[in-house]
């Protein structure tokens, strides 16, 4: 590994992975659980694994509604764990409205109706199917 900064999580302390960031810390089990909560899934993922493990049963509309979840929530993941450790901040909804309004703004907007539109192609496929 090239990172010349610490290799602990900011935020927990533990050993900082892709998959910790990504699944594992305590925010991003926060998001998946909200995830599962709202998708009806088994279980939180813990890896790409499990979502890959989540994603098999599904159609293919449902696959490609998870990998752009997949794509959401990790980049603002990302995002968040960036501005933490290079910034000594934590970025909640109304700090990230300051710290570049319109273009972010604009950014989340999209990314919300984006999802709420899939969101409600996967329940009514799953009503479909019921
Ligand atoms: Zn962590």
């Amino acid at each position: 590994m090239n990172w010349p900064g610490k290799i602990e999580c900011k935020l927990c302390g533990q050993t900082e992975t892709t998959d910790h960031i990504i699944f594992q810390c305590a925010v991003a089990q926060f998001s998946w659980c909200v995830c599962r909560d709202i998708l009806e899934w088994p279980f939180p993922p813990t890896s790409l694994n499990d979502l890959r493990e989540i994603a098999r049963e599904g159609s293919n509309r449902q696959i490609k509604n998870i990998l752009f979840l997949f794509g959401c929530v990790a980049w603002s993941l990302w995002l968040i764990r960036n501005y933490l450790v290079f910034n000594n901040l934590v970025v909640f909804s109304q700090k990230w409205k300051i710290l570049s309004k319109e273009k972010e703004q604009l950014w989340i907007n999209m990314v919300t109706q984006k999802l709420k539109l899939r969101l409600s192609s996967l329940r009514s496929e799953d009503d479909q199917s019921a």
